[in-house]
């Protein structure tokens, strides 16, 4: 093994901080401007920090943050988790309060509690959010996502079990985001009541998988619900016979929901 002269090492190592110094500075400033971006494009949206998180960890930023900045699904999945990831999360902290929130919680919960990292196909038994669903439904998805492979389609896993606590640091940051309970009430579900907690319900990705799965979905038993939540897919044993029962508008139709 080589050993660096000290004289280079020392400046290598000063060289790698100024960088780590510089690159930190880059990312706030990158940060604070999708920040303000956010804010003026989407006056609407309250927490301006979770629409620039989405935009900020989706390669192509949709302008209406409508449906690609709801929180049920990508929050969990664009958890980062290379180390140039975290230490850009870590620098957004800093420069913006609310996303402190978001790193401790995932710290405290990660992965064993449902969070989803990057790319998890369902055939993925390592993680919780996956290993933890409901047989027949893993069972049923692993059938379709067999067959969707054959059209050149793979499902993905945005979010599937979640532990209760996870689930509501999710409904959290959903009133947080939405102003009011009741709005964040047709995203996301408390702990009591979500079918992600139970291991019952799964959102799935890509887009190419979901219109996938509009379609032949009622040939394994997988039925969309809410209209409003394409990604969002349960099992419905019988649907393979008849068809997937009328979806509710969203989660605030569904009986399960009134508790
Ligand atoms: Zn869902």
């Amino acid at each position: 093994m080589t050993r660096t002269p000290p004289s280079a090492r020392a400046t290598t190592r000063r060289t790698r901080r100024l960088l780590v110094v510089g690159l930190t500075g880059v990312i706030a400033a990158i940060t604070a401007a999708l920040a303000y971006q956010a804010t003026k494009s989407s006056p609407s949206s309250s927490l301006s920090a979770s629409s620039a998180r989405s935009l900020s960890s989706s390669p192509s930023p949709s302008s209406s943050p409508s449906l690609s900045s709801s929180p049920s699904s990508p929050s969990a999945s664009s958890s980062p988790s290379s180390p140039s990831a975290s230490s850009a999360s870590s620098a957004s902290s800093a420069a913006s309060p609310p996303h402190t929130h978001r790193s401790e919680h995932r710290g405290a919960l990660g992965k064993a509690g449902g969070v989803v990292p990057d790319g998890v196909t369902v055939f993925d038994d390592a993680t919780p959010a996956v290993a933890n669903l409901d047989p027949d439904l893993l069972m049923a998805l692993r059938r379709a996502a067999t067959a969707a492979a054959d059209d050149g389609v793979e499902f993905y896993v945005n979010s599937g079990w979640r532990s209760p606590e996870y689930q509501n640091q999710l409904l959290r940051e959903a009133v947080a985001k939405y102003g009011s309970e009741k709005e964040a009430a047709r995203w996301v579900a408390t702990a009591q009541t979500s079918p992600h907690v139970s291991g019952d319900a799964v959102d799935i990705g890509r887009s190419d998988a979901t219109a996938w799965l509009s379609k032949h979905g009622a040939e394994y038993g997988l039925c969309q619900i809410y209209r409003n939540e394409p990604w969002h897919y349960e099992l419905r044993a019988d649907a393979s016979d008849r068809d997937c029962p009328r979806m509710y508008a969203d989660p605030t139709q569904d009986p399960r929901m009134q508790h």
